[in-house]
């Protein structure tokens, strides 16, 4: 097994692939003003599905679910039949820079602790064209709480990903890329330790014994320790922003 390959393994059983909850979701859709309609929406980098099934079932939608990992989507189908949703899901194998859709397809496009993946300008600048005008964007997206930083903390990130910035200069990519902000908040301590990180340690045990304690499944093991470490210590100066923006009419295209 590769070592992204084991790291499917480890969170493809856990209720969710990243830090948020279900009352953070429907935060942000509350702050929607959708149209009393079949709405279509892509749930951008889905994993196995815990944000699609909440839209799905708060909202009168066909969803299309994007991940770039089968594993995590034959996950989703799992739990969107168990809940009797999966007629209001189509799922789709693709990567989020290279998405096959028509321009102006979609009322929402969802994204939680995904879009990093491609970078949150990036993201935020391609996909707009695949909104409607006036369509919706939600993503959550690793941001500082705080201008200043312990330095170890300050390194960490800039490391992992160095497009971490405050909610200030997201909004301001927003704003400068056709978007008008229209709410943001941090998601709470406990959508990080109780719904993502205590669920996820429990795994740790068994995973090591099915993959042998090899050094992969050690490493991988030994790295998430430590961003939960991390997270414990420093929980202070940084969070999961989730921004919600419109698409403006006008420029750019
Ligand atoms: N949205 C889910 C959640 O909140 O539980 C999953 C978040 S997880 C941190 C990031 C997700 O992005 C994973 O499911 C991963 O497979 C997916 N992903 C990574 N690279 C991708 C890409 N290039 N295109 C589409 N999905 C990707």
């Amino acid at each position: 097994m590769t070592y992204l390959d084991l790291i499917i393994d480890l969170f493809k059983n856990t209720p969710r692939q990243g830090p948020g909850s279900t009352a953070e979701s429907l935060q942000a859709l509350a702050l929607m003003d959708l149209p009393n309609e079949a709405l279509t929406i892509a749930d951008i980098g889905c994993g196995s599905g815990n944000a699609t099934l909440t839209l799905a079932q708060n909202t009168q939608s066909k969803i299309t679910a994007v991940d770039l990992f089968p594993e995590f989507l034959d996950q989703l189908k799992i739990n969107a039949d168990k809940v009797g949703l999966i007629d209001q899901i189509k799922t789709l194998e693709a990567s989020m820079d290279q998405l096959p859709f028509e321009k102006n397809t979609f009322d929402v496009i969802w994204s939680e602790g995904a879009i990093y993946n491609i970078g949150f300008k990036k993201g935020t600048k391609q996909w707009r064209k695949f909104l409607k005008p006036k369509g919706y964007l939600a993503v959550s997206e690793i941001t500082w709480t705080t201008n200043d930083r312990p330095k170890e903390l300050n390194d960490f990130w800039n490391e992992a990903y160095p497009e971490i910035d405050t909610a200030a200069n997201k909004i301001k990519v927003l704003e400068e890329n056709g978007y008008r902000l229209v709410g943001y908040f941090y998601l709470k301590p406990e959508s990080w330790i109780k719904n993502y990180y205590e669920p996820l340690a429990l795994e740790f045990d068994a995973f090591l014994q099915k993959h042998d304690h090899s050094e992969d499944a050690k490493a991988i093991v030994k790295e998430q320790r430590e961003e939960i470490e991390l997270y414990k210590n420093y929980q202070d100066y940084y969070s999961y922003g989730f921004y919600v923006a419109q698409k403006i009419i006008k420029t750019p295209s």
